[in-house]
């Protein structure tokens, strides 16, 4: 017990040394500032990767989950950075992550939902900082041009004051604006080797709503957005090497509509009532999976978030080997010329 006590008596006064130290040496601060600076813009060079390259910056939905960002899948494909969705809290992910946003070509969006569209304003300005050469494409359903035209009008002030203050050669105007491009089922876009496909999904009463198809020199990777698990997603899954999934968990939401319930709060246990049929029970999910021969599925935007221990143990019930349960910043390759998918 003495030796106890005398132990923490010499941390302490060591931790109130250290601290004297740190607040009377502005030598010492300035020292450490200058090695912190430099280790934060230290450059650590990609390892070069040849396949898709798929980032999780938000594996959230709208109910607040602490340490998850909403809605948002970015993929690599060589030289070209996507994100299929952009909701809140996802650049925040991206930067920690030391994502290059420089990269970033277009988001792809499933629907128009608040949680896959939040942050659409902040990585069209932080990718234009960063020094984006194109213009950033918004690619959707019919209605992504008002989507667009919105969050142009509504960042025109702070995008006039950043180019007066940098210089038009730094950001030049036109790049700020965010181009939109509506799209039908089919291939919407081909570039460098890659392919992607949208295909519609069952989100009523939200329509149309997309999911997308990403193929890149032989490794394929299947984002469905929001939807039932239904047969247009099935057939578009078909073979993919990873599908990556909305999950609800039916026995949390149905407790959380009975809870609301009993405890009188009606306008809450409508909310989670109707909100059971338009997502995919995970159960629906793998299903779905087993019939299109995925090669590994994935589940995010987890309805609702899990928040403790209890709930992730509900979430996974009878979930089948080897499937992941996404979190923020997790990475998963798929490198070309294998079947081989790494979990990050
Ligand atoms: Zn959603
Ligand atoms: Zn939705």
């Amino acid at each position: 017990m003495k030796i106890i006590r005398l132990g923490l008596y010499v941390v302490g006064i060591g931790l109130i040394a250290a601290t004297m130290l740190f607040s009377l040496s502005t030598t010492v601060q300035d020292a450490l500032l200058k090695r912190m600076v430099g280790a934060a813009f230290a450059r650590t060079p990609e390892e070069p990767f040849d396949g898709l390259r798929v980032f999780m910056c938000g594996t959230s939905s709208p109910l607040p989950a602490p340490g998850r960002a909403q809605a948002c899948v970015a993929v690599t494909a060589g030289e070209n950075l996507y994100i299929v969705d952009a909701g809140a809290r996802a650049p925040q992910t991206f930067n920690l992550a030391g994502m290059p946003l420089t990269n970033l070509r277009g988001i792809f969006l499933t629907h128009f939902h608040s949680d896959h569209i939040a942050a659409i304003g902040d990585f069209n300005l932080l990718s234009w900082v960063a020094g984006r050469p194109e213009p950033l494409e918004i690619i959707g359903p019919v209605g992504v041009d008002e989507v667009a035209a919105g969050f142009n009008q509504a960042y025109a002030q702070d995008s006039a004051y950043r180019t007066a203050h940098h210089g038009a050669a730094l950001l030049p105007p036109h790049l700020s604006q965010l181009h939109p491009r509506a799209v039908e089922p089919g291939v919407v876009l081909e570039r460098d080797g890659l392919v992607v496909t949208a295909f519609a999904v069952n989100h009523e009463p939200v329509s149309p709503a997309f999911g997308y198809r990403f193929d890149y020199r032989g490794r394929s990777l299947v984002i469905s957005g929001d939807t039932v698990a239904d047969d247009s997603l099935r057939q578009a899954a078909e073979g993919a090497d990873l599908l990556l999934h909305d999950a609800i968990s039916l026995p949390i939401v149905q407790a959380l509509e009975a809870g609301a319930q009993a405890a009188g709060l009606d306008r809450q246990a409508t909310i989670f009532a109707d909100i059971q049929t338009y997502h995919a029970p995970v159960k629906d999910v793998y299903e779905l999976a087993e019939q299109a021969n995925v090669g590994k599925l994935a589940l995010y935007h987890f309805v609702p978030p899990p928040r403790n221990a209890l709930f992730r143990q509900i979430f996974r019930r009878n979930a089948p080997s080897g499937v992941v349960f996404t979190e923020d910043a997790m990475r998963l390759d798929l490198p070309t010329g294998s079947k081989e998918i790494k979990v990050h």
